[in-house]
């Protein structure tokens, strides 16, 4: 059973790790990211809730995607595992995540914190072409990762569960990384 939760600044190469070991391990790939695009796509509640604050690269409100990942870790795929890429981002979603798996008997390995200096990302990031990737935003959501989502490495650290990988590196090298690592 493996159950992880990735951590790392947007760009660290979280989404494209976790589809990789995702499909190795037979488990979902579970990107709050991902499952908010699709909702904003199809012009959901969800997505008419998120869409503002996704477009100024900003998190949306923690209860949104703390109602989503409660709906879909309860999904019959989520109970022989999962990978988490983009939950918990902030100290409230993570102490939920907390509080969620105790309740559903279930606990995961690691955090995995993908390591990737700044000027490596912003550089990734505009290379991506995404629409929440302008070089305004960019900037945006890696202010909100270091004020909101990093702290999230001391949660992990002090619950013993982080682990760091070098994320500055090709992406076949990341993943030999992580297969040792687990
Ligand atoms: P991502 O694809 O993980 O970079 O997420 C894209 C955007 O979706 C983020 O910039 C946030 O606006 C939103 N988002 C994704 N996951 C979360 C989360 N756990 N908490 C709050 N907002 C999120």
């Amino acid at each position: 059973m493996t159950r992880l939760i990735f951590l790392g600044a947007p760009g660290a190469g979280k989404g494209t790790q976790a589809t990789v070991l995702a499909t190795t391990k037979s488990i979902p790939h579970i990107s709050t990211g991902d499952i908010l695009r699709a909702a904003v796509g199809n012009k959901t509640e969800l997505g008419l809730k998120a869409q503002a604050y996704m477009d100024r690269g900003d998190l949306v409100p923690d209860q949104l995607v703390i109602d989503l990942i409660r709906e879909r870790l309860s999904q019959p795929d989520a109970a022989v595992g999962w990978i988490l890429d983009g939950f918990p981002r902030t100290v409230a979603q993570a102490t939920f995540l907390d509080d969620l798996l105790s309740e559903i008997n279930q606990v995961y390995d690691h955090a995995v914190n993908f390591e990737v200096p700044d000027e490596v990302l912003v550089q990734r990031l505009l290379g991506r072409g995404r629409k929440d990737d302008t070089e305004e935003v960019i900037r945006r959501r890696l202010q909100v990762y270091r004020d909101q989502t990093a702290p999230l490495i001391d949660f992990y650290k002090e619950r013993q569960r982080l682990v760091a990988i070098d994320g500055d590196r090709t992406q076949p090298d990341v993943a030999a990384d992580l297969e040792k690592l687990l």
